[in-house]
């Protein structure tokens, strides 16, 4: 078997790693040139850790760049087998895979696998969703990489990682993003191994620091981790430590990735409407270099211009403003944040974007998020503001969300709903 590692890059609970004849493949994405020098980056610490597990084990990664379906087909055709493939829930790599002739899908992206869902169409909204599968559904273990794997048939050239520029670490980080298998297993052992899973759900929507949630999307997103050892490490927290609603809510949020995944592909092309995005205008342009002058959008987009991550909380707050304030097509927000965010993941963040916007799975129409409400809710001293804003040292907490009121130029819009904020 073939197995194509594009978007699972690791051995851990990784369907398909059976059988005499082994070929793991990862293709250089067609749209590579486009991502972000640190997005490709951690794509290539990946790449690198899958491969040096794989030779651990007597096995090797066979890297090749050009058009993948033709690479795939070509050594599935010199091999006589077939193409194992993580089951994606893009348009474009669904439509590329379908140029493949002997796909398999596996289900190693998901907690649950496709033929066991209790529905032909999604649920929705989310929590419909969410309660169909908890009650129909168990996800399964895990299962661990094998300890050895067969060599990679003879005459097969396994060729070179993909070249990549450094990129500098930005001193007003909270952490360090190393992509890979290992790196994923380390910090999900010592998100663990500490008492943070308890409290997840008090501290998952602090903006400021490495504490507040888990940080585990961008191995989610690589597939380096599978969603499924992240639930069996919640399971195994609660035998130890107990159940709580933090404990529970960790799942909750991987039921929310999980909706997204099988929801997507239901959408098809009406979710990422025409493929032709409109020009960006300079009010965008400013949104993306965090130069609003609306901290708590700007100290968000500079974090994830600065890092390649934004929290849960930044996000909802800069496409709120992006789609609701400024009305700016969100779909470039949505393409903004693919090229640059390290945990980007097509179905997560298309399927978030288009609920923001109000464009999607999402049951009320006025979703909009009074961003100054917000800042004031969760940066109540404006540390995180701060932090990100050199512009805000010196102004005070009373009028840090919205600094304009102490001398600061003008934010680029002024809802009428942030007076009520701001005259308390
Ligand atoms: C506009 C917008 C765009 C987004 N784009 C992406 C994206 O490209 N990739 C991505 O992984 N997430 C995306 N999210 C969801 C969410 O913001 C991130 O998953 C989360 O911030 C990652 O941090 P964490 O791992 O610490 O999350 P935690 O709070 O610790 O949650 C645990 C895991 O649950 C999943 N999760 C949590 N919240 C969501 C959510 N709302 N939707 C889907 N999955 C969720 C993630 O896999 C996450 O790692 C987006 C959200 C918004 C509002």
């Amino acid at each position: 078997m073939i197995i194509d590692l594009r978007d699972a890059l690791r051995l851990d609970d990784q369907p398909g790693l059976t059988g005499d004849t082994l070929v793991p493949v990862w293709v250089v994405p067609a749209d590579w040139s486009q991502w972000s020098a640190r997005r490709r980056a951690f794509a290539a610490a990946g790449v690198a850790d899958v491969r040096a597990q794989l030779r651990a084990r007597g096995s090797d990664l066979v890297i090749r760049q050009g058009d993948r379906a033709a690479v795939l087909n070509e050594l599935a055709l010199a091999l006589d087998c077939g193409v194992s493939v993580a089951r994606p829930a893009g348009l474009d790599e669904r439509a590329d895979d379908r140029r493949i002739t002997r796909l398999h899908y596996s289900d190693a992206r998901t907690l649950y696998a496709q033929d066991d869902l209790p529905f032909d169409a999604v649920p929705e909204p989310f929590t419909a969703f969410r309660k169909r599968v908890e009650k129909a559904l168990q996800v399964a273990p895990p299962v661990p990489a094998p300890d050895a794997l067969p060599p990679l048939p003879a005459g097969i050239e396994p060729g070179d990682l993909p070249k990549v520029d450094p990129v500098e670490s930005d001193p007003r980080r909270y952490r360090d993003y190393q992509g890979g298998e290992g790196a994923a297993q380390a910090v999900v052992r010592e998100y663990f191994a500490s008492s943070r899973a308890g409290r997840y759900k008090k501290t998952r929507n602090a903006m400021h620091g490495a504490e507040g949630s888990t940080k585990f999307s961008p191995w989610l997103a690589q597939g380096s981790l599978s969603p499924r050892r992240v639930w069996q490490a919640v399971t195994d927290y609660e035998s130890e430590h107990g159940k709580n609603d933090s404990t529970y809510w960790i799942r909750f949020e991987l039921l929310w990735r999980e909706y997204f995944q099988w929801w997507t592909p239901q959408q098809g092309a009406a979710l990422f409407g025409s493929r032709q995005l409109p020009k960006a205008m300079p009010d965008f342009e400013r949104w993306c270099a965090g130069d609003t002058g609306v901290p708590m959008v700007d100290a968000n987009m500079r974090e994830l211009n600065a890092t390649g991550y934004m929290s849960n909380r930044g996000r909802q707050n800069v496409a709120s403003f992006l789609a609701k304030d400024l009305g700016i097509d969100w779909r470039l927000g949505a393409a903004y944040f693919e090229t640059h965010l390290i945990d980007y993941d097509v179905a997560s963040n298309w399927g978030n974007w288009a609920y923001v916007a109000g464009d999607g799975a999402d049951p009320r129409d006025d979703r909009w998020f009074n961003v100054l409400l917000q800042g004031v809710r969760y940066d109540p001293k404006g540390t995180y503001v701060r932090h990100w804003c050199d512009e805000l040292t010196l102004i005070d907490n009373q009028q840090v969300h919205w600094p304009w009121l102490a001398g600061a130029p003008q934010p680029m819009v002024h809802p009428p709903r942030w007076h009520g904020v701001i005259n308390g």
